[in-house]
């Protein structure tokens, strides 16, 4: 019988299986259940509450076993974490097609899935965890950071040098918060009502210090901002009790967000509960315990305007904390937006979103190697840079050596193919698994998050992300999943991935033009079907076609 043992990817030339197409998949399979970077590999959950790599053991046990044997010209089929049949395909065709979670519309909720998944029929396969190229919290940080770019790119004339962020929750992902804060040379007032939270984060150095009162925090924030240096300070407290007081009391704040666990009510913190009797009050009493946050949570939201209003920016950070203060009556919490509508919008339509990759060699001088390259091919991207050299300083690797950046149409086929040369003259160890996030310009269908709001009411159409993993399959990909549920929950949403191998054989080059052409180019033709302008410019400027604007 398998069963749960620790998982790690082999590094270095050496193949166990028959080609690095091949290769790739299996290491980056393996890479997902590496204790370092999955949450808890004996269950085979990599990250996102239940996100999964693998149905079970003996479905990882068999992928494992049919990727060493698999031919240059099959193609293995995943049905939620489980290989269910090899076909013969070709050599241009993916190695491994994936599709995880997926139920039909009116069956597409979590109590349904549920009961599919304890009949071992399902698996949910989030974003990257079911896709195998998830890379640990870099991710996330980067996706912080290129938010907070963008608000400083357009409120703050490109920093956020002399600027006070508000913000709570410093759990797994809003601890990014901090550190995207003060790379973009901004002042950080985090709350968190755990005081491991606000330790966890200072010793990861994802947070630079602790106050010791609102005073003291606010003395600190004002210090450094007149002095326009970066700095993050930990404030101990209850978000819904502080924002309202600093609100009254004129707190110099220039912008709020929030990132507890507001999409669970019995995550989140309501006055007057002391965080010691929180879970236990949470687990005895879930309704009172429900109405209580759903309150307080009003009453955060109720600041956030009132921040608002007082001339602050101010968006929310995809934890539905204005749909839960919603529901307990309060009427304005839709007044400030979502952050896809408000600064990742225009990013999408130039085709811009999460491109990474990894070193199948195991070797940190490969991902140092590729940093320079990215430095060197895009010389005049001053975000670009500054991202690069702080992580390059800053981010501890986890697994296989990874890196993230956002790249755009006409930018990632650059980089990929320059990746392929560096591989065909041994400049790197060994190939990279070049992919992305699901979270992506043109891959991606969920109303309340990458397509809330958008300008032709398209939000909830999601033949987008079933075009974008045809093209990428059409293109050379060597692996391609489409998903449903990841990032917000069962019913609403559907998205698709692809991973190309940069293995520095000629076509492999051909195959990373094509896809990391295609791949963004689905983000800048859904956006020019949905009316926006820049991505009109884009497409007539780069030269994507758009067959209802010609003729
Ligand atoms: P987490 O559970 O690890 O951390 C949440 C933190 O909030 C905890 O440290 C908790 O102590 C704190 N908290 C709870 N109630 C509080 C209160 N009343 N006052 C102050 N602190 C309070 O969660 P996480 O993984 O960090 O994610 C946080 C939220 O952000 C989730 O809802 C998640 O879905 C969302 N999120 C969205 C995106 C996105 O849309 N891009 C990205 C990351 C996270």
């Amino acid at each position: 019988m398998s069963g749960p043992r620790p998982v790690r990817a082999p590094r270095g030339t050496e193949l166990s299986a028959r080609g690095w197409q091949q290769e790739a998949a299996l290491r980056m399979l393996q890479n997902n259940l590496d204790p370092e970077v999955a949450e808890h590999p004996d269950q085979l959950v990599v990250y996102g509450g239940t996100g999964k790599a693998a149905r079970d053991w003996r479905s990882f046990d068999a992928m494992v076993r049919t990727l060493t044997t698999l031919k240059q010209d099959e193609t293995m089929l995943v049905q939620s974490g489980k290989p269910v049949g090899v076909m013969q395909t070709h050599e241009w065709a993916p190695r491994v097609l994936i599709a995880n979670s997926n139920l039909v519309g009116d069956w597409a909720n979590w109590e349904e899935f549920r009961r599919l998944e304890a009949l071992g029929l399902t698996m949910y396969g989030q974003m990257t965890a079911g896709s195998w190229i998830y890379i640990g919290t870099q991710g996330i940080l980067q996706g912080t950071y290129e938010t907070f770019a963008a608000v400083a790119a357009k409120r703050f004339g490109g920093t956020l040098a002399g600027t006070i962020t508000l913000t709570a929750g410093l759990g797994g992902m809003g601890g990014a918060q901090p550190l995207a804060v003060t790379m973009n040379d901004g002042v950080a007032l985090c709350i968190d009502c755990d005081p491991r939270a606000i330790e966890r984060r200072i010793e990861h150095r994802y947070l630079d210090v602790r106050a010791d009162s609102l005073q003291h925090a606010l003395r600190l924030a004002v210090e450094a901002r007149d002095q326009r240096k970066p700095l993050s300070i930990g404030l101990l407290g209850n978000a819904a009790e502080l924002l309202p007081r600093m609100l009254a009391e004129g707190a110099p704040i220039d912008i709020v967000t929030d990132q507890t666990s507001a999409h669970d009510p019995l995550a989140y913190l309501p006055i007057g509960v002391d965080f010691d009797d929180m879970a236990a009050y949470a687990a005895e009493k879930p309704a009172d315990f429900t109405q209580r946050a759903r309150e307080s949570m009003a009453q955060h939201v109720e600041a956030m305007v009132g921040f608002m209003d007082a001339g602050a920016e101010v968006f929310d950070y995809g934890n539905s904390i204005r749909g839960e203060a919603q529901l307990a009556g309060y009427q304005r919490a839709f007044a400030f937006p979502g952050f896809v509508p408000a600064y990742i919008r225009p990013l999408f339509a130039e085709g811009k979103g999460p491109f990474r990759w990894a070193a199948l060699s195991g070797d940190a001088r490969d991902i140092a190697a590729t940093d320079k390259a990215i430095l060197d091919l895009f010389p005049k991207n001053a975000s670009l840079a500054r991202w690069i050299k702080m992580a390059g300083e800053r981010v501890h690797f986890q697994g296989l050596p990874a890196r993230i950046c956002w790249l755009g149409y006409g930018e990632r086929d650059k980089a990929g193919e320059r990746f392929n040369d560096m591989v065909a003259d041994g400049t790197l160890r060994a190939p990279l698994a070049i992919g992305r996030d699901h979270l992506d310009c043109g891959s991606v269908a969920s109303p309340y998050r990458e397509t809330e709001a958008m300008k032709d009411g398209s939000d909830a159409i999601a033949d987008w992300p079933l075009l974008n993993a045809m093209v990428n399959v059409a293109s050379g990909a060597s692996w391609v999943s489409l998903h449903h549920g990841g990032g917000v929950g069962m019913g609403r949403s559907l998205h698709a991935g692809q991973v190309t191998v940069a293995d520095g054989t000629p076509p492999a080059g051909e195959k990373i033009r094509r896809v990391l052409t295609n791949d963004p180019g689905m983000g800048v033709i859904r956006h020019v079907d949905a009316g926006y302008e820049r991505a009109e410019e884009v497409a007539a400027e780069r030269g994507v076609r758009i067959p209802m604007r010609e003729g």
